[in-house]
């Protein structure tokens, strides 16, 4: 059962399948479990020797998501364009003390696909089975967008469409989206960065006059970013993979304790990380990295989230550029119930912040630890990790930087780094810490095909074909709207079919 992280009356329970399809829970809440498995040390020995795919099925079963067990297998199957399809989520071993977790094998190349591939083909059975057309409209601050068309291209009974903010994504990332083909997808940049195209977003979600115009052509709504309940659980499964792949490895003997690393924004994958860890994975600690948008790493450092006094700044990690983390939502229900965490939600939006007492910080330390990386120490940690034969992309060379910061001071130990972009998608940012180890403006100017050959020469690597393909093809969907124009654009868009 999901309720909402607001009002956690088991009357407004829902089941997986009405929450994935209707994931705005009441009162404003976003759906959460009900309830959390707890797995012995015996149980979890026994994950040991389960596939990817098994390890999924075991985990979704207790946590009685009830899905047609044909239905998931097929959800499954969409692992199989992986680069390896028996292990999506490869862990290397970096040095004795720090591993990395690649989460970004699927096609878009970074680790939103690990969610949205199997959760693109529930969404679209649902749809099916209830002969109700969705649309998914979807704010990307890059990743998420490329990954979302990805999932749902040529799936019955969805369309999507995607919003961007222009400018704010590199260009592999905008070619991803624009080059989309597919008749049931529709992409649109938006002026303005990606609160902006998040707070479009949510006031479409919530315009009556729009919801209505959608009704009348026959089409629910629903979402698919990262308060979608559907994407979480998938998350979760990696964490457990990665914690057997250790003990496989010889990294570490079972029961040991890992700290898991997550370069964090709209606080989803880390989400994933904490739910493990409730059901008993054996985690020291989730370890929040932010980059100089520090909302986050200031919030579980503080107890204070508060952004009344903060602008969004533009960093080298775009994907982590964010100021509202819906996701910290469903950690406040977990720690503090529906009624406190309503309360805190109306104080962030009624006066732009919220404290937690002494004693709630507590509780959220003992599970979390948090710092942050400005770009000139991400830069500086690509170039450094480079020399040991890796390429980081400056996503996971912030969680790089706070790993080895915190285990020189001794805050954690072993550790896994979450790797959650393929640097091939942000290659200009990567080159210029691969010449300079700084940022200097004139080599900001290099194209990412450009940035992408001088990488591989330097690396002597090649990168997959998903990227090389993008340069050749045609930009087919050019849409660049102002805010207010963006309803009659979808509406007239959908009266097309
Ligand atoms: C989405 C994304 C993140 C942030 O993940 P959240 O789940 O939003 O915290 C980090 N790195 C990359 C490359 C991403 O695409």
């Amino acid at each position: 059962m999901f309720i909402s992280t607001r009002d956690d009356n088991k009357d407004l329970g829902v089941t997986f399948q009405h929450a994935i399809l209707n994931p705005n829970a009441p009162q404003g809440g976003l759906y959460t479990f009900f309830k959390l498995p707890l797995f012995s040390q015996e149980m979890l020995q026994s994950f040991q020797n389960l596939s990817y795919k098994q390890l999924c099925e075991r985990l979704f079963s207790s946590l009685n998501l009830n899905l047609n067990p044909n239905l998931l297998q097929q959800a499954l199957q969409s692992y199989d364009s992986f680069d390896n399809p028996t292990n999506p989520a490869p862990l290397h071993t970096l040095s004795k003390n720090l591993f990395m977790l690649n989460l970004y094998s699927g096609p878009t190349r970074a680790f939103k696909d690990m969610a949205l591939q199997p959760f693109g083909v529930l969404l679209s059975s649902f749809a099916k089975t209830n002969k109700t057309p969705f649309m998914i409209l979807a704010a990307t601050s890059g990743d998420t967008g490329p990954a979302t068309l990805q999932s749902f291209a040529n799936k019955e009974y969805i369309k999507v469409v995607c919003l961007y903010p222009s400018g704010g994504t590199s260009d592999v990332q905008r070619l991803q989206m624009t080059t989309q083909e597919s008749k049931n997808c529709k992409v649109i940049g938006i002026k303005g960065d990606f609160d902006d195209a998040q707070s479009a977003l949510k006031y479409l979600l919530a315009n009556k006059d729009f919801i209505h115009k959608l009704n009348n052509l026959g089409i629910s709504l629903s979402a698919a970013n990262s308060v979608n309940i559907g994407r979480i659980v998938f998350q979760i499964v990696y964490h457990f993979w990665a914690y057997m792949s250790a003990v496989k490895n010889g990294n570490i003997t079972f029961g040991e304790k890992l700290s898991i690393v997550v370069p964090s924004g709209n606080f989803g994958n880390i989400l994933g990380a904490f739910f493990a860890k409730k059901m008993g994975l054996p985690i020291h600690k989730l370890v929040v990295a932010s980059n100089v948008n520090t909302i986050l790493s200031d919030f579980i450092n503080t107890g204070v989230y508060d952004i009344s006094f903060r602008h969004l700044i533009k960093s080298k990690s775009p994907a982590m550029d964010i100021l509202k983390s819906s996701n910290v939502e469903r950690m406040l229900y977990f720690y503090f119930g529906a009624k406190r965490t309503k309360e805190l939600m109306e104080n962030l939006s009624t006066q732009g912040k919220y404290s937690l007492l002494d004693s709630e910080l507590a509780l959220v330390r003992e599970d979390f630890s948090a710092m942050s990386c400005d770009d000139t120490q991400c830069l500086q940690s690509i170039a450094e990790c480079f020399k040991n034969g890796y390429v980081l992309d400056p996503h996971t060379a912030i969680g790089y930087y706070v790993a080895k910061t915190l285990q020189e001071k001794g805050v954690i130990d072993k550790s896994i780094i979450l790797a959650t972009a393929e640097w091939s998608k942000f290659a200009p940012s990567v080159n210029t810490a691969l010449t300079q180890g700084q940022i200097l403006e004139s080599s900001q100017n290099i194209c990412d095909e450009e940035a992408i050959k001088t990488i591989c020469a330097k690396a002597n690597c090649t990168i997959s074909k998903q990227i090389t393909d993008l340069f050749n093809k045609d930009e087919v969907q050019k849409d660049v709207l102002d805010v207010a124009k963006l309803e009659s654009c979808i509406i007239e868009w959908l009266k097309t079919f």
